[in-house]
């Protein structure tokens, strides 16, 4: 059975980026008869207000999906995520890190290498990585490390050609050092957003993962992380981002873009036909919200 997921994060309100996503992972799981689950990502709880999750939960009723209950919050759940990432330090697979953002930014720049990351930076250069346990010992004494994956030793422990089906890309071939040794926890905020994606959409059976193809870097390390953890391969379908008649992608910024504006001034169906209208073709959306 296939299931699928719309998984935001409650920082601010959903904009039509959101609803079109929304709408995209609805479609294909009620088109193949399967399931549709809202997972909440509030595991930031500097950034995540209780407000904002009232708002999805509003919104995505008012564009007429529906789920079970009870919906996944993370932020009930970061056991699950420290044991996933507990397996990984008893293997060595992550590294404390002791880097402020300014001294990774430096140590970038030294490089000489042009940003290639999709947020417009570089993978960390790897500067704690080959620290010795003295080193690490003094360090300590003045900062709390974040952890990273080791890329390249975690490559190492995995089969060696890791691909993914992509019903947008085709077959992926996974090269996480396009990303580079990602974050996977912080003092603050004890999982990241790659290890408690990787861990929920297994724990909850998503077999489908839609979502915009700004993603499809992290999917490199979801899929490596799968790996890892020995858990399923789902299937991906990273789709088109919306964009705004600036040419620009819809962002969280953008105030008059949001669902709630929408709402307070057309019908669901205006709505609907306007997203329709403004889109790519590869949207054809569900019976029931036409
Ligand atoms: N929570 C993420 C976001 O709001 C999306 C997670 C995903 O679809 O993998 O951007
Ligand atoms: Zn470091």
């Amino acid at each position: 059975m296939i299931v699928t997921r719309f998984a935001p994060s409650p920082t601010g309100l959903l904009h039509v980026g959101h609803a079109m996503s929304a709408l995209f992972a609805y479609e294909h799981a009620v088109e193949a008869g399967g399931t549709f689950l809202l997972r909440i990502e509030d595991i930031d709880p500097v950034r995540c207000k209780e407000e904002f999750v009232q708002a999805i939960f509003e919104d995505l009723h008012w564009l007429g999906l529906h789920w079970p209950e009870p919906v996944r919050r993370q932020s009930e759940h970061m056991n699950d995520y420290k044991d996933a990432l507990d397996q990984l330090k008893a293997r060595g697979l992550v590294y404390p890190c002791y880097c402020t953002r300014r001294e990774v930014e430096a140590e970038v720049a030294r490089s000489g290498h042009a940003p290639h990351l999709d947020d417009g930076t570089l993978p960390y250069p790897g500067t704690c990585r080959a620290l010795t346990p003295a080193q690490r010992r003094e360090k300590e004494i003045e900062r709390e490390p974040v952890w990273r994956l080791d890329v390249t030793k975690a490559m190492a422990s995995v089969p060696e050609s890791l691909t993914w089906h992509d019903r947008g890309a085709g077959t992926v071939r996974v090269d996480p050092a396009l990303v580079g040794d990602v974050v996977l926890a912080r003092k603050d905020v004890p999982t990241s957003y790659h290890l408690s994606v990787v861990v929920d959409d297994a724990l909850q059976g998503v077999s489908l993962i839609t979502r915009g193809e700004d993603l499809l870097q992290a999917t490199h390390i979801h899929r490596l992380l799968q790996a890892l953890l020995d858990l399923p391969t789902p299937e991906y379908h990273h789709h088109k981002l919306m964009m705004g008649p600036d040419g620009r992608r819809y962002a969280k910024r953008d105030l008059s873009a949001t669902l709630r504006s929408f709402r307070n001034h057309m019908s669901r169906m205006d709505f609907i036909n306007l997203l329709k209208k403004n889109n790519c073709a590869a949207y054809s959306l569900p019976e029931e919200t036409r």
